[in-house]
């Protein structure tokens, strides 16, 4: 009864009158109504008409298990019933986070060695602007404060996380602080002109030197960046453009910090994305993927080399989160590094699956008039909308064509994302074919519809 109950009473008056939804126009969205979401099993999701949907984008990329995971469950009942609450102040740590970390470490290079817990990638990266500029007062440097992002990055919606990042739109809603600036996106389909996508990447890259000449390396802390763009739409950067980053890095003293938040815990078919573009960042913001998004964690992993200095040298560390390194989320991440390392589903991304939607993509739409570039890795991609195939001529900034096609797609009952001129998809790392099957062919038949 009460299931039934659950199904089919009205949600949207009541969420309409209570609820600011994320990155949307609150009058528009209430004249539509959000779609209810109220079950979820596998790769599926049940709203409250009954209607089923594929869900392509893991929820928002941090369902990697799919939904209905009773390993991931019965984790959390387990350290509810034996300890719901302890925390990491004052000479006390628990059993529940220590053999988190001993998971999380073994699964990274040799390279990495603490973490500090949060309970979101944008806390990760709050946290990651206070550390990184402790580590510079640390080591003497204290004049080294100035964060790089890059326009059009995402690092998350806390204050410091929208100035780090580059949504100019975020940005003019007070997110703006002094010591961030920005440099541009590795784009080539929208920016490269005339240039090969290796000359772009490397042009990209040169951006940074430039930027760090004309502040002066000796104010500049670090470089934070997405291995590939998410939330800004998707972006490869060409392959010329992360060792020409991690030599500048290098060069000008100049800290790499990847935000893995969407792109750890195996997306690409490597653990992380950074293994997957091959370089080797100071830190890693970690979040969503580490509990597959069954309840919230984030954190930030640190080199030995900044670790070292912070113990050795730092003294008092003055940060503290009253919920960091949770014991309930760190016994789910803890199930869910086991759950993906015993079932080898980061193997089978990289040698089946991911391959197998990357070439199956290629090959449906890589004549379609609609689509003009594809891109991708494992189980995540982008499909980039263009009007004009042969210049690269994209829809203007005011056309909608993108969120067209993926409204079209929720008619079709799958889910994907649209986001500046291109619709994406990073469906559950544990889907396989018939899923991946399902996936394609809602996402063609959203696209026809859509042309
Ligand atoms: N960093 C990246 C790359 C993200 O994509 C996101 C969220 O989408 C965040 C940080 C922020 O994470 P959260 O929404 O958990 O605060």
């Amino acid at each position: 009864r009460f299931k039934a109950q659950r199904e089919t009473r009205d949600y949207q008056a009541s969420d309409a009158a209570h609820h600011i939804h994320a990155f949307l126009d609150q009058k528009a969205l209430n004249a539509e109504g959000p779609r209810v979401m109220v079950r979820g099993e596998g790769l599926y999701l049940w709203d409250n008409d009954g209607k089923r949907y594929l869900d392509g984008m893991s929820g928002l990329w941090c369902t990697n298990l799919g939904y209905g995971r009773q390993d991931l469950n019965a984790a959390a009942a387990r350290q509810l019933e034996q300890l719901p609450y302890y925390n990491m102040f004052f000479h006390t740590t628990h059993p529940a986070v220590v053999e988190l970390s001993e998971q999380l470490f073994e699964l990274l290079p040799d390279h990495y060695s603490h973490a500090l817990y949060t309970n979101s990638g944008s806390e990760a990266n709050e946290v990651l602007i206070r550390t990184v500029r402790r580590y510079w007062q640390v080591v003497g440097k204290p004049g080294k404060r100035i964060m790089i992002g890059r326009w059009n990055g995402y690092h998350g919606s806390t204050l410091g996380s929208t100035a780090l990042g580059g949504m100019q739109f975020m940005h003019e809603m007070g997110g703006m602080l002094p010591d961030f600036a920005h440099i541009d996106e590795p784009y080539w389909f929208a920016h490269g002109g005339e240039l090969t996508p290796a000359e772009f990447g490397r042009r990209c890259a040169l951006q940074l030197e430039e930027k760090i000449l004309e502040l002066g390396a000796e104010n500049v802390a670090a470089f934070v960046a997405e291995p590939f763009q998410g939330a800004g739409g998707m972006i490869f950067p060409p392959e010329s453009y992360w060792p020409e980053i991690q030599r500048i890095c290098r060069q000008y003293d100049v800290l790499l910090c990847a935000d893995e938040v969407i792109g750890g815990f195996g997306r690409t078919g490597e653990w992380f994305a950074h293994q997957h573009f091959g370089f080797q960042p100071d830190t890693l913001s970690i979040a969503k993927g580490l509990t597959s998004g069954y309840i919230p964690m984030g954190g930030l992993v640190l080199s030995k080399r900044i670790a070292e200095a912070l113990v050795e040298q730092g003294g008092v560390f003055a940060h503290g989160l009253t919920y960091a390194g949770h014991p309930v989320a760190a016994a789910v991440a803890a199930a869910n590094l086991r759950a993906l390392r015993d079932e080898g589903i980061v193997e089978r991304v990289k040698d089946e699956t991911g391959p197998y939607l990357q070439r199956c993509l290629r090959e449906l739409f890589g004549d379609h008039p609609l689509v003009g570039d594809i891109q991708g890795t494992g189980l995540v991609a982008a499909l980039q909308f263009a009007e004009d195939k042969a210049t690269r001529k994209r829809f203007d900034n005011e056309s909608d064509i993108a969120w067209r096609c993926r409204t079209i797609g929720f008619e079709e009952g799958v889910i994907i994302r649209s986001t500046l001129g291109r619709v994406i998809m990073a469906p559950a790392l544990v889907a396989g074919r018939t899923e991946l099957d399902e996936l394609l062919e809602k996402t063609k038949l959203a696209v026809d519809r859509t042309a």
